[in-house]
């Protein structure tokens, strides 16, 4: 039975300054792209009337402000951007939510950025797209590292969760895709590179330090949930200096929120809710990548879930994360 009034968390809008970075990476789709990811208020709002979905929270199309080098720029660009956010909601508030751009670059402008999001323009947490290049191309910074527990804190304080969304490895970085340009983007490259940045954050000791962390991923966990009873399995036979104290499925279970975004297969929802049980699953489209007519066309008519199940996915567990 269709669950009206669905909210999905993972939609991504530009504005006219943000949209000249997705222009260049999405060249060839561009004159398809361009119109939906601009058209908040006419072509989205359209497609969430259509699908059922009545508020979408709106984040920044990756990579963003994780691919500028340039920290003044970075952190312009993202308070720019979370501006034209908190702008578009405002025009209305009853169908859309935001998560902030930050700039990771700098991880105190990224506290303060994540401050005045939340506590000054409502936004319900914040969606990062992978890891940050600084002060030079060929650079990745990961957020595992010790300069960025006080940045977490800051998050854990605020009580907002923090999306980590993938983004394309470094060019530098895709020696294992060399010949094989079907394999980056959506259909591998992105979730191998964001499961492997959250098992960094998992493994580093993060989630025992501040344990009620709240992080989200999107496309049904990256793989992660069908993965990590083997991670377990060879952590516990080969430690090799592990810092966490704990196992990467419990903090699957207990620090992690997942989303349908862009991955509407049945079964692999069915293992995701056993594994990290289904409070922690939420409805998402990935718009403009998907239709969200078509990931609600799936998620409506999924015979594998009780109706209790259904209305948590895809309303009352978004509504108690982000306190709506
Ligand atoms: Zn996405």
């Amino acid at each position: 039975m269709r669950v009206q009034r669905k909210i999905a968390l993972e939609e991504h809008v530009a504005s006219p300054e943000t949209a000249v970075y997705s222009e260049k990476l999405h060249k060839d789709k561009w004159h398809v792209m361009g119109p939906r990811i601009l058209d908040i208020h006419g072509q989205l709002l359209a497609e969430m009337d259509a699908a059922g979905i009545e508020i979408s929270v709106l984040s920044l199309n990756a990579p963003l402000i994780q691919a500028i080098p340039n920290v003044s720029q970075a952190i312009e660009t993202a308070r720019r951007g979370n501006d034209f956010l908190a702008e578009e909601v405002a025009k209305n508030p009853s169908r859309f939510l935001a998560f902030a751009a930050l700039p990771m670059q700098d991880p105190d402008a990224a506290s303060e950025e994540l401050t005045r999001c939340v506590r000054q323009l409502g936004f319900v947490g914040a969606k990062v797209n992978g890891f940050s290049q600084k002060d030079r191309e060929d650079s990745a910074v990961y957020y595992d590292v010790p300069e960025y527990r006080p940045f977490w804190r800051v998050v854990e304080s605020l009580g907002v969760p923090f999306y980590l969304h993938p983004r394309e490895p470094l060019p530098s970085q895709q020696l294992s895709y060399v010949g094989h340009p079907w394999l980056l983007g959506p259909s591998w490259a992105f979730g191998v590179e964001t499961a492997t940045h959250a098992l960094r954050l998992m493994t580093s000791g993060l989630l025992d330090e501040y344990p009620k962390l709240t992080l989200m991923l999107g496309h049904l966990g990256e793989t992660l949930p069908t993965a990590v009873w083997r991670i377990d399995h060879w952590f516990r036979l080969a430690p090799r200096g592990l810092p966490a104290k704990r196992k990467m499925s419990e903090y699957l279970r207990d620090n992690f929120y997942i989303t349908t975004a862009g991955n509407f297969c049945s079964h692999t929802l069915t293992d995701t809710i056993t594994e990290v049980g289904v409070d922690r699953i939420l409805f998402a489209a990935d718009y403009p990548f998907e239709r969200m007519t078509e990931a609600a066309e799936w998620f409506d008519n999924l015979d594998v879930i009780s109706e209790e199940d259904r209305l948590k996915i895809g309303r009352t567990n978004a509504e108690k994360l982000l306190k709506l």
